[in-house]
């Protein structure tokens, strides 16, 4: 079973979408990894997933990656005495560290640090940006001032998102301690950090997470645009979460950071992830909107790795519809006559090492004589990782012997895994690169394919060969 296109789908499981069949039909759909919101799941239900999703993978015979994304510090106002409260402009509003439920004056605010980090003049926004508070003086740590800017409704428990104030706290909390060790307890392929903020907030995960899983950092917050580079060196993926990224900036910044976001990441071959939104209308209708379609077209023309669904396939009536119309839009697009020199246009140049060398090599060489795939042997990912930053158009085949790095690079563009043995030898090498593209269905007998593998054998980090091979008749029983 392969894919008829380059870019990665990432479907978010939820209620609408728990059920073993339900699931399947979204993978046979195209959803190549699967997400889940810790946000709402519990350890248990986590397990369940995960079992339901390793099931499918040895059913489909396809690695399928799992993403655990980690709530992060997501910042709460307290309760309200008399239920919801209408605040109008210019009006005085008060936060602070007493418990006791609030009124129209003031509320209480759990998060002790952020009573203390909060300067006058920063920003305070209410409910995904709905009521704009300004701070205008300090009481200590006890309670911040503020000035209602924008007007509305505050009620319990609603998001604060503070875009001018660097958050004194890592990108993880308890919570999200406490969730991460279950998720890689249980075996999850990727971790995502919510509203990651500096680059100390992945070392930080690093250290938990010892590469059992990939990390991929959600950018959220002004403070992670201003370090991007630094944190993109650091993580292994990057989500552009434009939900967030939408109410902490102008939305309007939006679009230009996604592009930013999605060069810098394809500069460091480091995947890329686009979020949120990408067929909202599509969680009440089957069909989307054409500024949808659009959007959707736009990431996959810029040459994201993968592109994502949130409540479109979680909580909404479409779930399976929804991956569906993604795949459909993504294969247009790919064969649309402007897509390859859109995607050419942006590709960086090799970096001085072999391992890149060899992978700029490999894709001039399989376009040069149009070849039928290039494979790689790749153990770290890495080789897996470099040749797909080159954005080749033959099909991109990497053979991994670990199962968790063959599930991990599924979000990768155009890189179909395939978990089977490194080679023994030179004569291995081409027999199980030949074998496994034909038994994959990208290659024909009598076909050409371009091998990249490593010598001396079985050595991670070893990449420094290429050989071009036919696709012989006889195949390949013990595969
Ligand atoms: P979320 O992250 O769905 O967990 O909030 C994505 C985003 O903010 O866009
Ligand atoms: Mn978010």
């Amino acid at each position: 079973m392969r894919r008829k296109r380059r870019v990665k789908i990432v479907a978010t499981l939820g209620p609408a979408s728990s059920d073993s069949a339900t699931i399947e039909r979204l993978f046979m759909a195209g959803a190549d990894v699967f997400r889940i919101n810790m946000s709402h799941t519990s350890h248990d239900r986590l397990r369940e997933l995960v079992g339901i999703i390793r099931a499918l993978d040895v059913k489909t015979g396809r690695p399928i990656g799992i993403l655990a994304d980690l709530q992060g510090p997501k910042l709460r106002l307290g309760t309200f005495a008399g239920g919801p409260q209408e605040l109008k402009i210019g009006d005085e509003f008060t936060l602070d560290a007493d418990p006791t439920p609030g009124d129209r004056t003031r509320v209480y605010l759990p998060h002790p640090e952020i009573l203390s980090a909060v300067e006058p003049g920063h920003r305070l926004l209410v409910d995904d940006g709905k009521v704009l508070l300004r701070c205008t003086a300090k009481d200590g740590e006890r309670a911040i001032h503020a000035r209602v800017e924008v007007a509305g409704r505050v009620s319990d428990r609603k998001g604060v998102s503070l875009p001018d104030t660097t958050i004194p706290i890592g990108a993880m909390t308890e919570k999200d301690r406490a969730d991460l060790d279950a998720a890689l307890d249980i075996g999850v392929d990727w971790i995502a950090l919510s509203f990651v903020q500096r680059p100390e907030d992945l070392a930080e995960a690093r250290k938990v997470t010892r590469n059992r899983a990939g990390i991929m950092a959600k950018i959220e917050k002004p403070q992670a645009i201003d370090r991007l580079t630094e944190i993109v060196e650091l993580s292994d993926a990057i989500m552009v979460a434009r939900g967030d990224l939408g109410v902490e900036l102008p939305i309007e910044r939006v679009p230009g950071l996604q592009k930013q976001m999605t060069r810098a990441c394809r500069r460091a071959g480091k995947p890329v992830v686009v979020a949120t939104q990408m067929l909202e209308s599509m969680i009440a209708s089957p069909v989307p909107t054409r500024a949808e379609v659009s959007d959707v077209s736009i990431a996959v023309f810029e040459g994201a790795d993968a592109i994502m669904l949130s409540a479109e396939s979680a909580a909404g009536k479409y779930p399976v519809e929804a991956v569906a119309m993604m795949d459909a839009i993504a294969r247009e697009v790919e064969k649309d006559p402007t897509y390859r020199g859109i995607i050419a246009a942006q590709r960086s140049e090799p970096e001085a090492t072999g391992a890149d060398a060899i992978a700029a090599a490999a894709r001039q060489i399989a376009e040069t004589l149009n070849l039928s795939a290039i494979v790689c042997f790749t153990m770290s990912g890495s080789t897996g990782l470099r040749i797909a930053r080159e954005r080749p158009f033959p099909p991109l085949v990497a053979i991994s012997p670990d199962p968790d790095m063959a599930r991990r690079l599924s979000l990768v563009w155009g890189l179909h895994s395939v978990i089977s043995e490194d080679a023994r030898d030179f004569d291995d090498m081409v027999s199980r690169a030949t074998g496994l593209a034909f038994r994959e269905g990208f290659s024909k007998p009598g076909q050409r394919i371009i091998i990249s593998g490593g010598v001396p054998f079985g050595t991670p980090g070893s990449t420094n060969m290429l050989r071009i091979a036919f696709v012989g008749a006889d195949h390949y029983a013990d595969l």
